[in-house]
């Protein structure tokens, strides 16, 4: 045994399958030992008898717009949101960067500013549009999770949704190259057609915009693409499903051997189509928030097991693009990164008996399974990197505006109680958040996939 840099004792580990009261021993950014009763000596010993402590959360899921519309948020707020919320790395979408990440130089750009202020560690998403598909291999060799395709407007000009043709072209490609595509699922037409019908109306409130996007045009996108993707046998991942009836189709083509796997949000697990109508611009995003029905399918298709992972899909923009009468133009995403990790636990674990493991795989596991970091992250286990986040089951709190992170203090949860927060963050063996505070300089890496060569 060597020595240690940190000795966790006492808590009660997390694991995919159960909760165990062991100790971790820790060298190197390394988890080197797991057991009670560990006796090895360490420059520095926590207490954790009073802690859950769960692998850190891997969102797959965020869009921090930086390089090129920084103002909107950027890696070192956004990543500081993340470190509160016990997540200790992130993928980033890649379409509200400028420019987009659509091709190695955009990559390499994204890279240096991920570098110099991402406090935890990080993977980028490359974008498929319907004029890079020759750029694809080069984002593959520079390690993208996969690529991201917009099967409706994206709602950013300069990153164009592809049509069926360019997505089985694009599925093609990426089959060959190993990649995952994931896709934002609502049909362009039938929500195309009906925002244009709403507007020729002169109707352009919330309740207006939620009938423009209903559950059928999710459905009808996400049976297109599950077909294109057994076709091509391109590996896909429904990003943000809003409804347990689009899991419920996830789940049947799985049955038929798809490779395919599904995300949702916590936004959908716990807000629903009320709270847009009250809280207005803050809860706005596509797919847009469901009926209280809905939810609770979602709930339970979660409990069974049919969602694959949930991420954040944290979407933030500066105040004065929220502000819109029209609501249709009002900029729509969900500021919630910091959150999720309570929130599940708060409205999962307490509140619908999720166990805490299938909460935790939603969470890291699976996703590192899915994007293929398994060695290294997303499990407490003897090898991996020491990603922990330690939370305190027994305590609550209140999400106040002083205590977001966020470049745009804006949250659709603002003035809950939360339970479980998170009292410590350590990225591979440091500690980057504690009691509230940020207390490291950034160390975010790039992450990449373990097969990376095609
Ligand atoms: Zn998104």
């Amino acid at each position: 045994m060597p020595d240690l840099d940190l000795l966790l004792r006492g808590g009660t580990v997390v694991t995919p399958t159960d909760l165990q009261a062991l100790d971790i021993g820790i060298a190197d950014g390394k988890i080197v030992a797991l057991e009670a009763g560990l006796t090895a000596s360490s420059k520095e010993e926590i207490d954790a008898r009073h802690l859950h402590i769960f692998p850190g959360v891997i969102d797959a899921h965020v869009h921090f717009n930086e390089p090129g519309r920084t103002e909107w948020e950027g890696f070192e707020t956004g990543t500081r949101a993340l470190a509160d919320g016990g997540c200790t790395t992130f993928f980033d979408m890649p379409l509200n960067a400028h420019p987009t990440t659509v091709d190695a130089a955009s990559f390499d750009l994204k890279l240096e500013a991920a570098k110099a202020s991402s406090l935890v560690d990080f993977a980028f998403w490359g974008g498929l549009v319907p004029d890079n598909l020759d750029h694809l291999e080069e984002l593959a060799e520079r390690g993208v999770i996969g690529f991201k395709a917009f099967m409706s407007n994206s709602g950013i000009e300069d990153f164009a949704s592809v049509d069926d043709h360019v997505l089985r072209e694009g599925m093609k490609r990426a089959a060959r190259l190993k990649k995952i595509v994931a896709v934002h699922a609502e049909s362009d037409t039938i929500t195309r057609y009906l925002a244009q019908k709403k507007l020729h109306d002169g109707r352009t409130t919330i309740r207006d915009y939620l009938d423009s996007r209903p559950i059928e045009a999710e459905l009808d996108a996400i049976e297109r693409a599950v077909a294109l993707a057994g076709e091509t046998g391109c590996a896909l991942h429904i990003v943000h499903v809003s409804c347990g009836e689009g899991i419920e189709l996830v789940g049947v083509a799985q049955k038929r051997g798809v490779n395919v796997t599904c995300e949702t949000c916590p936004h959908y697990l716990v807000l629903t189509e009320d709270d847009m109508l009250e809280l207005g611009a803050v809860a706005k995003c596509a797919p847009p928030l469901r009926p209280a029905e809905a939810r609770e399918l979602l709930w339970q298709k979660l409990g069974a097991g049919q969602v694959n992972t949930v991420g954040s899909d944290h979407s933030p923009a500066p105040r004065e693009m929220k502000l819109d009468e029209n609501f249709f133009k009002v900029w729509g995403g969900i500021s919630g990164a910091q959150h999720t990790l309570p929130l599940l636990l708060t409205e999962g674990h307490f509140k619908r008996g999720v166990d805490l493991p299938l909460i935790s795989r939603l969470l890291s596991v699976n996703v590192a399974g899915r994007f293929d970091l398994p060695s290294r992250k997303g499990q407490i286990k003897v090898g991996a990197d020491a990603d922990l986040a330690l939370v305190d089951l027994s305590a609550e709190f209140r999400v106040e505006y002083q205590d977001l992170f966020y470049r745009h203090r804006q949250s659709p949860y603002m003035g809950r109680t939360l339970r479980g927060p998170v009292a410590r963050t350590i990225l591979r063996g440091r500690t980057v958040f504690k009691d509230g505070k940020i207390v490291a300089k950034p160390l975010g890496q790039l992450v990449q996939p373990e097969m990376l060569k095609p």
